[in-house]
């Protein structure tokens, strides 16, 4: 049977939704909220308990100024021992997972409804981040097919469906070798030729080409660089941004303006791009809020760090009501206009995981959850 259209999925139809006002947005957002609410309210016994708890109902949203009062879940609930589902089993697509190691990770059940959902605003966001043609993109990451339960896989496969032509050059089993990465790169004919990945596998190619000579020569000022799923590597060393930024375009001969990062979460039906400010945009469909790490219930004033909320009308096979454990800092507020001209939020590249207190924070959280669905 066929769902009659929601206000999301019209949303998700707008050609260029960041053009939109401060009215129509607040408007379509809200209504949007509203109803995904209505939706995991009847059909989620876990988040309906969480609102018996807080003492919230769907009907207390009457306008955009009361979407922070949305009950929400640790991203740590997805990690297991909660039955997150909105929709019944037999629903389920496809369960994707966080990258981490295992027992750390999320799982997030994704039904068709919000599979579509997460491709439209993917490409979305892709297209407005862009300069120009899409081209070729080589990506320093395992193809979709080898790491399938991913969701960092699945993201790059939607971004695809926008390129002429691609590679993944990371093996699962015979490892990665820069010698071949640039040998095809430099055979490539589609462009801009663009990278994309890790930014450790970006590092190594990076590395390699400074210290070998060996250069890519198919790379020229339209070429970007974007790379995706936190500056860290898999000892732990952390990447300072600026550093990065300025290997990459020294090896690569790219602009600043197009070395590129990508904020995502497993539990997040989109992409947060970066425009050539390096600020990170979040798209019209989400709403966000950041919260004080001592009292997750208290917002934070503009441009202070906090746990990051978002509120994610496009997930429908689990409430998309999330408090993530990342430290984060907004730039510009929701209706503000980013250096790009672009309006909306947006963060700094500084985005760093919670520790020490803060992180104590999130952990009470989920707690504070367990402690509640079991009375
Ligand atoms: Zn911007």
């Amino acid at each position: 049977m066929r769902q009659p259209e929601s206000i999301i999925d019209k949303f998700l139809d707008i050609e260029d939704p960041w053009s939109l006002s401060e009215t129509e947005r607040k408007d379509l957002l809200t209504g949007s909220i509203i109803e995904a609410a209505e939706h995991h309210y009847k059909n989620n016994t876990v988040w309906r308990k969480l609102c018996d708890v807080k003492n919230f109902k769907p009907s207390d949203i009457n306008s955009y100024d009361d979407l922070n009062r949305i009950p929400v879940i640790s991203t740590r609930a997805f990690k297991g021992g909660f039955d997150l589902l909105s929709v019944p089993k037999e629903d389920i697509v496809k369960v994707h997972m966080s990258s981490g190691t295992s027992g750390n990770r999320s799982r997030v059940p994704r039904d068709r409804i919000t599979l579509e959902r997460a491709r439209k605003s993917i490409l979305k966001s892709n297209a407005k981040f862009r300069k120009g043609d899409a081209g070729y993109l080589g990506m320093m990451s395992p193809s979709p097919e080898e790491i399938s339960d991913l969701t960092i896989a699945n993201y790059a496969k939607i971004s695809l469906e926008d390129y002429k032509s691609y590679d993944f050059f990371l093996k699962l089993d015979g490892g990665f070798d820069p010698e071949k990465v640039v040998e095809k790169l430099n055979s490539v004919t589609d462009r801009p030729v663009n990278l994309g990945g890790a930014p450790m596998l970006i590092l190594a190619l990076a590395d390699y080409v400074m210290k070998t000579g060996n250069k890519i020569l198919t790379m020229d000022e339209n070429s970007a660089v974007t790379s995706g799923g936190g500056f860290k590597s898999a000892k732990g060393d952390v990447v300072d941004r600026e550093t990065f930024n300025q290997i990459v375009m020294k090896a690569f001969n790219v602009k600043e303006e197009n070395v590129r990062d990508t904020y995502s979460m497993s539990e997040l039906n989109g992409v947060f791009n970066e425009c050539e400010h390096h600020m990170k945009h979040i798209p019209p469909f989400f709403y966000i809020s950041i919260r004080n790490p001592s009292n997750l219930d208290e917002e934070v004033p503009l441009g202070e760090e906090g746990l990051p909320v978002f509120i994610d009308p496009l997930a429908h096979s689990y409430p998309g009501f999330i408090i993530a454990d990342d430290i984060v800092s907004i730039k510009t507020g929701p209706f503000e206009e980013c250096a790009c001209g672009i309006v909306g939020p947006t963060f700094a590249p500084k985005v760093r995981r919670a520790e020490g207190a803060e992180e104590k924070g999130c952990g009470r959280h989920v707690d504070e959850l367990s402690e509640q669905l079991s009375n």
